[in-house]
């Protein structure tokens, strides 16, 4: 049975998930930007929260875990890597674990790179991906922790999941992305059919997340650094990580 999920928007710009599995009546939260308001949502579903899966530290992720738990007693899976940072975590886990939610069952990821240990959570049954600060719509992670080298392999892996995935991002960027994403890549068809989209979305107030990996492949200027049109666009030829370094810096003084 298909797993629901339940998306709302948290603090300024974060995105809350809650997953529910009907079978088992399990459901769990992705990250705890706010205990509060996830605990709320959760209860007007008559959803109880037995778990909670973390992607990384950042307190707009991991900072209502223990509220959470202290609310539910449910158990938290999290970040091996980031253990001693999260502190809440009653299971540490890493590429290639399964995460069960009843019958519904999560792989791991590894995708260092906004942080060191942050992880994503791929649902290949079901074509979902909760991927964290990772990948945003049009965008990627700032590189808090990592390098552009270890960025780029973490987007390749999100680069091999099937095309019809949906991607849930964990914040409402797209609109700012998008702006940079044109300054670099303004002569892809595809970037303008996308912002199109997306613009006509945030008008009437709707959120932009979930995205897909084929759009994602298709418009993000972080997913296409191996794009020889758009290396070309920012002065590189052929070195993708290079390329994604490039495009990375740009944005980061946009
Ligand atoms: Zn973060
Ligand atoms: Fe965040």
């Amino acid at each position: 049975m298909a797993p629901i999920v339940h998306m709302f928007p948290c603090l300024q710009d974060n995105y809350g998930f809650l997953i529910h599995d009907p079978a088992s009546g399990e459901t769990a939260t992705i990250d705890t930007p706010d205990a509060e308001r996830i605990l709320a949502e959760a209860a007007s579903r008559g959803w109880k929260i037995t778990q909670i899966w973390n992607t990384h530290w950042h307190p707009d992720h991991a900072g209502g875990n223990a509220a959470i738990k202290a609310a539910t007693g449910c158990r938290i899976t999290g970040p091996r890597g980031e253990a001693d940072k999260i502190g809440t975590l009653d299971r540490l886990v890493g590429e290639g674990d399964e995460v069960a939610l009843g019958g519904v069952v999560a792989r791991v990821m590894d995708t260092p790179g906004h942080t060191a240990g942050h992880i994503v959570y791929a649902l290949p049954e079901h074509k979902l991906a909760f991927v964290g600060d990772t990948l945003f719509a049009l965008g990627c992670g700032r590189l808090f922790e990592g390098t552009p080298a270890q960025m780029w392999a973490s987007l390749g892996k999100l680069r091999a999941l099937p095309g019809d995935t949906k991607v849930y991002c964990a914040h409402e960027y797209t609109l700012s992305n998008l702006a940079f994403a044109l300054s670099v890549d303004g002569r892809n068809p595809a970037l303008h059919a996308y912002g199109d989209r997306v613009r006509a979305l945030r008008e009437r107030g709707q959120p932009t997340v979930p995205t897909t990996i084929a759009d994602e492949l298709a418009a993000n200027p972080f997913m296409r650094a191996d794009d020889p049109a758009l290396q070309a666009a920012v002065g590189q030829s052929g070195d993708a990580v290079e390329a994604f370094r490039e495009i990375r810096e740009r944005k980061n003084v946009f």
